[in-house]
């Protein structure tokens, strides 16, 4: 629910209003919608409390919001969010291009594709230092020395990075490094995770859980609004199906849906939902077609030694010739 305040409105009546609301034990967040200060209502049930609302001096009107995601609703915030990772704006007039590695797997390796990906027109450089992995055997990533090459890199090419977090003890570490915060599919209901990077200040990148719902996904990301970020970004990286000849199934619908109920940008990651390098070319063309505000997408120097992902991650050239290709789409 979200009580429009009037112009006139003043402190001593916004403070019995949030006096009203949290005695019922309600949580309050104040914003501004539309160019008119908002207090919004987010917990059990708000709407029992709407007459009262509705009637304390200072209220001009009283609107619901039927989603259960209030904050991350397109009714709560009509206009698009923009979220800005260093210099480029997801959400913004054009899409924009998340790329690297999968893993940062040495000083060469990461300054090489940042270089090139940089040079291609990439505006955030990607890749991970703690890696879920399905084996406990197969390469973990570097952990905190692969955030400082990570940094280095991006640094070097003039770009900002994007990083997982898999844990919340390691929160504070990978946002000291890093301009924006991943949450992996394997996490996306980790809930001590999204209040924790719901706790900090970077931006969030919360991709779409291979078994989760739309819905699932946005109360994900309510999960992290409400913990006071509103910096959040939201991925569609396929989905796991009954089909084995890509390794999930690109939910295309996902992306005009999710823009259709919620006010955070959407990009899409062609790679994971793909695992398979032939397919990101037309996967990523159909995302943008669709309305994605960008993509995310794998690239790597060699990737016959990729330590993880190899199959899916383009080849310099690869990418060079995929972000030609997209330009009408991203103009
Ligand atoms: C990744 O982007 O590095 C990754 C592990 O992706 P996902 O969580 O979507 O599987
Ligand atoms: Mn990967």
């Amino acid at each position: 629910m979200i009580a429009l305040l009037t112009d006139d409105c003043t402190l001593r009546q916004k403070a019995d209003l949030v006096a009203l609301i949290e005695r019922e034990r309600l949580r309050v967040h104040v914003d501004r919608v539309d160019g008119r200060e908002i207090i919004g209502v987010v917990g059990k049930d708000p709407e029992r409390i709407r007459s009262a609302v509705a009637v304390m001096p200072g209220v001009l009107e009283v609107r619901r919001v039927p989603q259960s995601y209030a904050l991350a609703s397109r009714e709560y915030h009509s206009a698009s969010s923009v979220v800005r990772v260093g210099a480029a704006r997801l959400g913004g007039e054009a899409p924009v291009v998340i790329a690297g590695p999968c893993a940062v797997e040495s000083r060469e390796q990461i300054t090489e594709t940042a270089r090139v990906v940089a040079g291609a027109g990439a505006r955030v450089l990607r890749g991970g230092a703690f890696k879920p992995r399905t084996s406990p055997y197969s390469f973990q990533g570097l952990g905190e020395r692969g955030l400082e090459l990570l940094a280095e890199a991006g640094h070097l090419a003039g770009l900002p990075t994007v990083t997982e977090v898999m844990a919340e003890g390691d929160v504070e570490l990978v946002a000291s490094y890093a301009d924006m915060l991943q949450v992996g599919a394997r996490n996306m209901q980790n809930f001590h995770l999204l209040r924790a990077v719901g706790g900090q200040s970077k931006p969030v990148l919360l991709k779409r859980g291979m078994m989760a719902t739309i819905e699932e996904l946005l109360l994900a990301a309510e999960y992290v609004l409400d913990a006071g970020n509103p910096q959040v970004v939201l991925c569609e990286r396929g989905i796991r199906s009954f089909e084995r000849a890509t390794r999930n199934t690109l939910d295309i619908a996902a992306i005009p849906l999710l823009k259709q109920r919620s006010h955070l940008p959407v990009v899409a990651d062609p790679s994971h939902a793909a695992g398979l390098r032939s397919l990101v070319a037309p996967l990523s063309h159909a995302c943008l077609a669709a309305g994605a505000d960008g993509l995310a997408i794998e690239v790597h120097p060699r990737p016959e030694e990729a330590l993880s992902d190899g199959p899916q991650s383009l080849l310099p050239a690869q990418f060079a010739a995929l972000m030609e290709a997209l330009t009408p789409l991203r103009r």
